[in-house]
This record gives C-alpha cells, structure tokens and sequence, in this order.
C-alpha cells in the first residue's frame, strides 16, 4: 500500500486551524507566504512517497544489522538519506547562520508527519539530529558551534540522545554516567547508556552524541547533571575528521516495532574515557536536554499522527475493495465492507481522531513560533506558556491516537490485518513505542497536571479554554444544517474540561497532588478531545464559509462531517472522563487491595 502525503488537508488546518495567514500578517514570517508553504509542502510530500515511503515494508523486513560494533541500515537507506538530507530537508527548520533555512516549527511539524507517515524508522534519526541541533545552536559554546551545527544541519552528520541507563528511565535523577574534568577543558566519560537511537549506524561518516553524566562533586539528584557532547570521530580544527573517540556500540535490540531503527547499548570509556566538551554549565544540563526534549516531544506527538494517517489510508483502501454480506440499502451481491455502518464507524473514528491530533500539533507548533517571534515580550511570554501547556497534549494524545487508530486499521482487514504481508500489522507495531518514548504519556500527563495547569496561576489554562468557547460561540452562530449538533456536543465537552480544570487546580491549591496525579491520564485525554474537537471545528466553520461563499470544493462537505461525528460520537465521552478525574481518584485509595485480590 502506497502513501499518499496529505498537502491539501495540512495546508488547509495551518491556515485555519493553526492561523498561518494571521502570523503571516502580523510579520511573524517575513519571508513566507501561504503559497510558498504550499510548495514546500508539495515538495515534502512528493519526497516522502515516492523515496521514503516505498523503503518502508521491506526495511521492516530487514531491520538494522549489528556485527563487529557496526550497525548496517537497510538496502536503500543511505541513498535515500543522502538525496533527501542534500535536498535541505535536514535544515528546514535550522538557523541560516549554520546553514539552515530557518522556516518555523509549524512548517516543519508538517513535513515530520510526511516524514513518518512514509517510514517512521527512518525519520526518527534526522528527528533527533534536530533537537540536538536545537539544543547545540541555544547552550553551546562558539567553538562548538562551529565545529559541529553546519554539519548537522546540513545532514552530513546525525545527531544522538543520551539519557537513558538501565537504572534512570522516567527517573533521571539515577543517571551514574560519570564525567571527569581532565583539566584542559575537555572532561571524560565513562559508563553505559541504553536505549539509544540511532547511536551507531553507516548513514554519515560521523555521530555526534549528546550524552547526560555526573562530575565527581555534583549535588545529587536532577541538579547535578550535566550534558556533554562527545563525537564519535574527533573533529580537527580544518573540519576534517580525527582519530575516534572512546565510544562503541555493543548491541542492539530486537524490538516490537521500528526494526529498522537501531536502538543501541553504548559503552561510553572502556579505554580510559570518551573525550566529551561541556553544553552549557555544569550541573545545568537536565535544562540544556529539555530544550531538545521539547522540540522531541511535539515531533514525536506529530509521529503519531503520521503513523494513524498512514494506517488510516490503509484501512480505508482496502475497505473499499474487500467485498462481504450486504449493506442496508445494497442491490445484490456483496458489498464493499466501507458500505457496512459499523466499518464505516471504525473508519470515520480514524480520520476524525487522526485530524483532531494534527489539529492540536499545528496548534501546538504555531504557539512555539509565536513564542520566539512575536514582536512583543508580552505576547511571547503568553504564546510560550501556551506551547507548555499545550506540548505534553500533542505528544501523549497523538501517540495514544496512533495506536488506537493503527488497531482499528488491523481491526478494518479482519483476518489480513494480523498477517503481516498486509502492512496494517507494521503501523500498529510501529505506533506502540510512540507512547513511551521521549517521556512516557503517563510522564506527560502528570507534567500537565502539576506543572502546567498552575502556569500563570492558572491563567493560561483557562485561555485556552476561553478560545476553545470562542468557536462553540462561533458554531452556535452557524446557520449550517450540516453540523448537526457539532454545537451542543462541544459546548459539553468544553463545560467537562472546565469542571476538571477547577477541580485539579483546587486539588493542586488544597496540597492534595495524589487526587491530581491519579487524575492525570484521563485529564489528559479528556484536554485532547475539547481541544482536537475544537480544532475540527475550526476547520469545518472555514470550510463551512468557503462553501457559503461558492467554493464547491467537495472536500468542503467532508470536514464538516468529520467535525460534526467527532462531536457526536467522540466528545460525548468527555463527561464521563470529567467524572473519572473528580471522583475516581477514591477508588486508587483501595489499590492495592484490588491488586492482591
Ligand atoms: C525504541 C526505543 C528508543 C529509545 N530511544 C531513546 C533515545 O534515543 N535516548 C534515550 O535516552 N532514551 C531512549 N529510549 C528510552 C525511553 O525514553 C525510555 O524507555 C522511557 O523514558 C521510559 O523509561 P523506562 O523504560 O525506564 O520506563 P520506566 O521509567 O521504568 O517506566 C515504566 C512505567 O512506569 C511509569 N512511571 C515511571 N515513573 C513514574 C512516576 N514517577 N509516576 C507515574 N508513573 C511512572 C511509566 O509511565 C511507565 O508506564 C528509547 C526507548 C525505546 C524502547
């Protein structure tokens, strides 16, 4: 099964859903238009079909190889990765300065989904290379800088992150990787990290590793951390590459999805130390990892997307082939399974779901431009908050939509979805690492709860949901038949998020942070579906004015409809996920009773 990028919808919710004309307007992108966003787009999408995407079934099939401390990709990856990294794709989103072409977090969040959507193994690697360029280009030294970014961003290096060991997943405070001052400036590293994407692989001649460790007398805990970078081949002062430092790849893991992502044990000083430089201060580093952590999380949020948009288009073409029983209101024969109500509910929840994720990624992405370019500090402090909030969203959402809708599209080919020649297996054994890494969804949740709904006293919670009324304001208004009762629903949905937010805010002033914590997952989604709900009612009032205006774009009708099922079918949960977070955290009380029993 091909993929089909989505240019046409992506465009459509940026300009609607994300306001890209307004930013546009108000000087935010000097350089772009919406024309010139379609393009890249177009081109973008043009790229991840026809190269990536035809490389994803096979690469799955072989995986990456591990022999000798080398890692093999698979047959075709390091041509397509050179044709797509000297096309620009890498420096997208990059700073000029090193090369970049400096287009914003909102273009680029697109062109990650087509990225993914064609083979998530693939892209996951340029997906770190980013947040390391991010995290280079915002705390490390001129010489650093100079020595390293132009090469990542141009691609002809990827870039790594290092945080986990065995002992410090979610807990970072654990990490016992040591770094010792060598008294030059340079310090040394020793220990092991696990886990690591993309740590050793034959796609660029060189690695450069960001890697979290411990100097002798750090204060314990998170605050005495501190991030180094530590290439795999030194870099002479001409560019040229040196001798190689003490780094090697010992494994790599046999894994449920991503076969053809290396995720690596790396031995960091067998041979006396790795040579690493300081990113930032010392026992600052946890502060210089979460600017990459960020970029990485809403990235990861838009891998969910992608991995549910490609499921998606699966499942629907082959529902429109595969022929059984009889439709209400068919003539003779079989057929088509989409013509089947319940098919079609599976469906209609895919899209819907799909399109209320990316909605809330290109939101989300909007806000971290705003946050960096908005003329005034005021509206920058604003938009900043807003992406915080709105960051752990994008990522735990998505990612659990990407699942669930790669289930429905096994689910949609009966007994061909769990065969794997079909494809649908892959999706669904791809999207199900999305949830647990770059913080597991539960992390996220809780870091909305305790951190983020008490931004600003609150404040900026509560704006966010003073927006989300502003366009049920908007539907009431409607005189469009069509939405049903998209209006009502939302308003529902809406009014639940606000009793939750009041609910948890209260708990968090009271000190009672176990009621907000057992709280945290279903807050969590139910934020998600008033917010993606929100999102496909935006698109479907523009689409909605764009057809009272003449535009008889058929395309018109079906946002509309997507938005009006959402609300009807999907946000009618919202109620009973507001009871959950105020009432449900009593019945944890007596967990561990319920466990043993
Ligand atoms: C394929 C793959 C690629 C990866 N790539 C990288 C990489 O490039 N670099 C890197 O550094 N790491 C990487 N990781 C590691 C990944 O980020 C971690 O697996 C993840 O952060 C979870 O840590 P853990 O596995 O130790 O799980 P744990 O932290 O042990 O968590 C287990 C469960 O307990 C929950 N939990 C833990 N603590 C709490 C708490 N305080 N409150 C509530 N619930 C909690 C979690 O939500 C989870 O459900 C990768 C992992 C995989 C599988």
């Amino acid at each position: 099964m091909t993929y089909r990028a989505p240019v046409e919808d992506l465009a459509f919710t940026m300009r609607h859903v994300a306001g890209l004309e307004e930013s546009i307007a108000e000087g935010l992108y000097p350089d772009l238009s919406v024309e010139l966003v379609e393009q890249v787009l177009e081109e973008a999408g043009r790229f991840a079909s026809e190269r990536i995407a035809p490389l994803n079934a096979p690469a799955d099939r072989t995986g990456a190889r591990f022999a000798d401390g080398q890692v093999t990709t698979a047959p075709g990856w390091k041509e397509v990765y050179t044709a797509w990294a000297e096309a620009g794709w890498n420096a997208l989103p990059c700073d000029p300065e090193w090369g970049g072409q400096g287009l914003p977090t909102l273009v680029q969040t697109a062109c990650v989904e087509f990225w993914n959507a064609s083979c998530m193994s693939f892209a996951l690697g340029p997906l770190l290379t980013a947040g390391a360029v991010e995290a280079l280009t915002a705390h490390a030294s001129e010489d650093l800088k100079r020595r390293y970014l132009e090469k990542l961003v141009s691609g002809e290096w990827m870039g790594t992150m290092n945080l986990t060991e065995p002992q410090a997943g979610s807990d970072l405070n654990a990490v016992r990787t040591r770094a010792e001052r060598a008294g030059d400036g340079t310090y040394r590293i020793t220990g092991s990290k696990i886990f690591i994407t993309y740590g050793e692989h034959d796609l660029t001649d060189n690695i450069v590793h960001l890697v979290l460790a411990r100097l002798p007398d750090a204060p314990p805990g998170t605050r005495g951390i501190s991030l180094f970078l530590v290439p795999k081949f030194f870099v002479n002062d001409d560019g040229s590459l040196g001798a190689r430092n003490d780094v090697r790849c010992h494994s790599i893991e046999h894994k449920l999805g991503i076969h053809a992502s290396p995720t690596c044990t790396m031995v960091y000083g067998d041979a006396g130390g790795a040579v690493g430089w300081l990113v930032g201060e010392e026992n600052r580093g946890l502060a210089c990892m979460f600017t990459m952590m960020n970029n990485a999380r809403l990235a990861v949020g838009a891998q969910g997307v992608a991995i549910a948009d490609r499921a998606y288009q699966q499942a629907l073409s082959y529902a429109r082939e595969r022929r059984q029983g009889r439709a209400p209101g068919a003539g003779e024969g079989m057929s088509p399974i989409a013509d089947h109500p319940d098919v079609q509910r599976m469906l209609l929840t895919m899209k819907a779901t799909t399109h209320a994720a990316r909605g809330i990624c290109l939101m989300t992405a909007a806000a971290i431009d705003r946050s960096r370019l908005a003329p005034d500090a005021e509206a920058r402090r604003k938009a900043h908050e807003l992406a915080s909030l709105l960051t752990p969203v994008a990522k735990a959402f998505s990612t659990d939509i990407g699942c669930e809708v790669a289930s429905l599209g096994v689910q949609v080919h009966g007994g061909m979805g769990f065969i794997e020649e079909t494809g649908a297996a892959q999706h669904l054994r791809d999207a199900r690492i999305a949830p647990i890494y770059e913080g597991t969804n539960g992390i996220q949740a809780i870091d909305l709860v305790l951190r983020k709904l008490p931004l600003s006293d609150g404040t900026t919670v509560r704006g966010a949901i003073a927006e989300m009324r502003k366009v049920g304001a908007r539907l009431v208004a409607s005189r469009d038949e069509a939405f049903g009762a998209t209006a009502a629903r939302l308003r529902e949905a809406v009014e639940a998020l606000d009793d939750a937010t009041s609910f948890l805010l209260k708990a968090l002033s009271g000190n009672s942070p176990a009621d907000a914590l057992a709280a945290a997952t279903p807050y969590l989604r139910l934020f998600g579906i008033a917010q993606g709900g929100t999102a496909l009612a935006m698109a479907a009032l523009a689409a909605s004015e764009a057809r009272a205006a003449g535009d008889t774009n058929p395309a018109h009708a079906g946002r509309i409809a997507l938005a009006r099922f959402f609300a009807e079918n999907i946000a009618t949960g919202a109620r009973g996920l507001a009871q959950t977070v105020m009432t449900g955290a009593s019945a944890l009380a007596d967990a561990e009773a319920a466990l043993a029993g």
